[in-house]
């Protein structure tokens, strides 16, 4: 869940004047009613409805098929299958079903956060089916993951294989389940690319059918599956397996780690209920979700955006400073961001690492206009303690899907007197 970096890191300094009142952190979000073409929501609808006129309505909300959307950004989905593992039974089905309830909560999700998306797009074969690149590594297992394990090896030399097999078109984020060991890691990259890895075990009989009837099914079933001690109810390993594809998706798409409503939110591991997003009394709880910041931001990148500029492929500047270290005994720090962009910025999102001993998204905003610089003050969710190593990581989307990141270290300092 970690998230490393092949970031780009922006650096160039500005003088910015123009100076915008946004508000950073706790605000609410601003209330705009905007209609999205959603034939799956429609189709969803009229069909629970005539059941229902019949007196037979579905027990579940069955997420609707994968359809091609013509984007020239997509989600390429590959399995590895190392030299001494086994390609799994009907992968291409299990892969198929896991895709469609990833494509349904992100469609739900960025809806209920207003934000104007069709969804992701995926690549598709010539028969209109979902297109799984199978690679059969050319080495076993131990060359990819390293002795003893590194996720970093992992991640370097499966990408290394898929990209000298698949060549990297641009405008492709590449989900890979691996059979080469248990990983869930993504790799945002720069620009409009990426890397998910999550394990090829996902893929195993007992967690993920081979339709997406009996997947919506088992995320009610609490059969214990699994050997011994670690047998768990099915639909608890189900919602975590397929929690864990949304989130590692989620940082493809920029978002960062969040600990704000950390039993909800998708970015905060927050995916135990998953299986009441398919539940017709409980979906519009929206138990599982993300936060309008992190939603705000996916929905600028070009695999969700439904209006961008494709020629802008310039970064926004972005650079900021911990004003001073925040104070022990406190929540508050200062940092003084300055951000401009050639067409307009878009969204900022601010995570503070440590501090806490966890990641935690503290602050966002929606940006207008080109340029921005403003002293803000973001409330961490723990009280700082003297002597704490702090990290900032700030991300900031303009209006044509193009994202910079900048990271400042930082400690917390005695406390005021
Ligand atoms: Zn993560």
């Amino acid at each position: 869940m970690r998230m490393s970096g092949t970031s780009t890191f922006q650096w160039s300094f500005l003088a910015a004047a123009a100076l915008m009142v946004i508000v950073i952190g706790l605000a609410s979000d601003p209330v705009v009613s905007i209609s999205v073409a959603d034939d799956g929501n429609a189709g969803r609808r009229a069909s629970a409805r005539a059941a229902r006129q019949l007196g037979d309505r579905p027990k579940y909300i069955i997420p609707p098929p994968l359809k091609d959307l013509g984007r020239n950004y997509k989600v390429r989905v590959v399995y590895f299958v190392p030299t001494d593992k086994e390609v799994k039974n009907a992968y291409a089905e299990k892969i198929e079903v896991l895709m469609r309830v990833v494509a349904d909560i992100y469609r739900r999700d960025l809806k209920a956060n207003r934000q104007r998306s069709r969804g992701l797009d995926f690549e598709f074969d010539e028969e209109g089916e979902l297109q799984v690149h199978l690679i059969n590594g050319d080495h076993p297992s131990v060359f990819y993951t390293g002795e003893p394990f590194s996720v970093d090896r992992l991640l370097d030399s499966t990408q290394n294989e898929v990209l000298q097999k698949l060549g990297d078109p641009t405008g492709r984020a590449c989900l890979i389940f691996s059979e080469a060991g248990g990983i869930a890691e993504a790799r945002p990259a720069y620009p409009y690319c990426g890397f998910a890895m999550v394990s090829g075990d996902m893929l195993r009989d007992e967690i993920t059918a081979t339709t997406i009837e009996e997947q919506i099914e088992n995320f009610f079933d609490v059969t214990p599956v699994g050997e011994g001690d670690d047998a768990q109810p099915r639909n608890k390993e189900i919602q975590v397996s397929n929690g864990v594809l949304i989130h590692e998706l989620g940082h493809i798409f920029y978002m960062l780690h969040d600990t704000s409503d950390v039993n909800r939110n998708i970015m905060a591991q927050g995916y135990h209920n998953l299986g009441k997003m398919f539940d017709h009394r409980t979906a519009s709880k929206r138990l599982v979700r993300f936060s309008p910041h992190h939603a705000r931001v996916a929905a600028a990148t070009r695999f969700l955006s439904e209006s961008f500029d494709e020629r802008d492929g310039q970064n926004p500047a972005l650079e900021f400073t911990v004003v001073r270290p925040p104070p022990g005994g406190q929540h508050f720090v200062e940092l003084n961001l300055k951000m401009s962009d050639n067409a307009g910025l878009h969204a900022v999102i601010c995570m503070q690492r440590g501090g806490g001993g966890i990641d935690a998204l503290v602050g966002g905003a929606a940006l207008k206009g080109k340029s921005y610089e403003k002293t803000v003050k973001f409330r961490s969710p723990h009280v700082f303690l003297e002597g704490q190593p702090l990290q900032y990581i700030i991300n900031c989307i303009d209006v044509n899907g193009n994202c910079s990141q900048a990271a400042q270290i930082s400690h917390v300092g005695p406390p005021e007197r």
